[in-house]
């Protein structure tokens, strides 16, 4: 059985597939995720293939709740038959006191006036919203509106007195999954897959630290989420799904992520309880070129001699902000020779990391502060022994410098003892689900 439902809107962009391979790719993964993000504002690439198309949609994993019927908002009203009824779409400017006028029945308005929560509901009309009115030849008999996704006013009448109340429909949670070969780009999988640009964008999210996919994904890449929807009265609820296990195969390599919880903190981590994230980003800021690649025998710009550079360039705007790569504590912040203003950033692990010429610091960092994963702390600039604005960048494992773009990141901190034997617990029936071969097959 299969589930199917508009998605909100059109895509708008699609990222070509590259088909032929990259030796590596330097531009930092969470901005990829970004710009993937945006990009869905954009156009939509006009070329389909529909020849080739292999995505396909598995059946749901609980099947016993049946499939959302759009047409009926109401289920209260399934047992009436469609004529008893009149729908009526608020339009801008309308009124309740126009709309009752219009099907005549403004008598009844005043008496449902009298009844301070429905009163209160029908003085907010919101254009777009539905009013379902049920007409006998007393007026009124009965009254729906639908107030959000979730709430409903329900007016009726008994003899000649009319009561109103305010319906909340429980939220039901679907757990669905879906499983998409890549033809010409992810979002076009995805969509072919049914499911929702913010689906995809949780699964580029979630992989970001190991896939780059605006660089890395490939004609027959494949990918397979569970993952849980929200209805309400049968509608599917604009609150997006959430992802609660993934896999991702490209260029052979598979990677999988299972959701876990703990402490109100939300991660994902491979089957054996790894994060998915790494202790570092690659790249601290959004940069237009490399300039200066780490050399240990490079002839110094302006001093002219053999100096080793123990650090990447990346050219960027003045001003431009930079992110500290790694969570940790600041160890050093002010002016510092040829560095300029700079800032050493000390990680757990022996790790450090460096950030020079900048402009200005970020407002209320000194040393010792700690600093998040991606914060910013600090501007592109010029400062020091810099021949144009750009972010002079170190990376140091137990004092000894390593080149930031090729050095082998740590990842974040594993689950151990209680809460791996809890995660493993928890996510061995999604484990099952995931290595399903009618699931693994497509
Ligand atoms: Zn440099």
């Amino acid at each position: 059985m299969i589930y199917t439902r508009d998605l909100k809107k059109p895509l708008t962009r699609e990222i070509p597939i590259r088909r032929t391979p990259r030796k590596h790719s330097i531009w930092p993964l969470y901005i990829v995720s970004l710009v993937i993000g945006i990009s869905l504002l954009g156009v939509v690439l006009a070329k389909t293939h529909d020849s080739l198309s292999r995505t396909s949609v598995k059946a749901p994993i609980i099947t016993e709740i049946p499939p959302p019927d759009p047409a009926v908002h109401h289920s209260e009203l399934e047992a009436q038959t469609a004529s008893d009824w009149i729908e009526h779409t608020v339009k801008s400017g309308d009124s309740a006191s126009a709309i009752f006028d219009q099907y005549q029945i403004h008598s009844s308005l005043l008496k449902i006036n009298n009844i301070p929560v429905s009163k209160k509901v029908l003085q907010n009309l919101y254009p777009g919203q539905k009013i379902s009115l049920k007409l006998d030849w007393k007026g009124l008999e009965e009254l729906y509106y639908q107030i959000s996704e979730t709430k409903r006013l329900h007016v009726t009448r008994d003899a000649e007195e009319y009561s109103a109340n305010i319906i909340q429909d429980a939220i039901e949670t679907r757990r669905l999954a879906a499983t998409g070969t890549i033809d010409n780009s992810l979002f076009l999988a995805g969509k072919k897959a049914g499911i929702s640009d913010s689906l995809i964008m949780q699964m580029v999210e979630i992989f970001s630290y190991d896939i780059d996919f605006a660089l890395d994904i490939r004609q027959g890449d494949q990918f397979e989420i569970i993952y849980d929807e929200y209805f309400a009265n049968g509608a599917p609820l604009k609150k997006s799904g959430s992802i609660l296990a993934a896999r991702f195969t490209t260029k052979n390599k598979t990677f999988t992520a299972l959701k876990y919880e703990h402490n109100n903190k939300i991660g994902y981590f491979d089957a054996k309880g790894r994060s998915n994230k790494k202790a570092f980003i690659r790249t601290p800021v959004r940069f237009s070129r490399i300039s200066s690649h780490f050399n240990p025998k490079r002839k110094h710009p302006i001093l002219h001699t053999i100096r080793a550079h123990k650090g990447v360039d990346y050219a960027a705007p003045k001003g431009t902000t930079v992110k500290s790569t790694g969570s940790g504590k600041i160890q050093f912040i002010g002016r510092k020779g040829g560095y300029g203003k700079v800032i050493i950033v000390k990680h757990a692990g022996g790790y450090s990391t460096l950030y020079a010429h900048l402009s200005k610091f970020k407002k209320g960092l000194k040393r010792g502060k700690s600093v998040k994963q991606g914060q910013a702390i600090g501007y592109v600039g010029s400062t020091g022994s810099a021949t144009g604005p750009h972010l002079h960048y170190e990376f140091r494992v137990n004092g000894k410098h390593k080149n930031p773009l090729t050095v082998k990141l740590p990842n974040a901190s594993p689950l151990r003892n209680q809460q791996l034997r809890e995660f493993k617990e928890k996510i061995r029936p999604l484990l099952v689900q995931l290595s399903q071969p009618s699931l693994a097959a497509n």
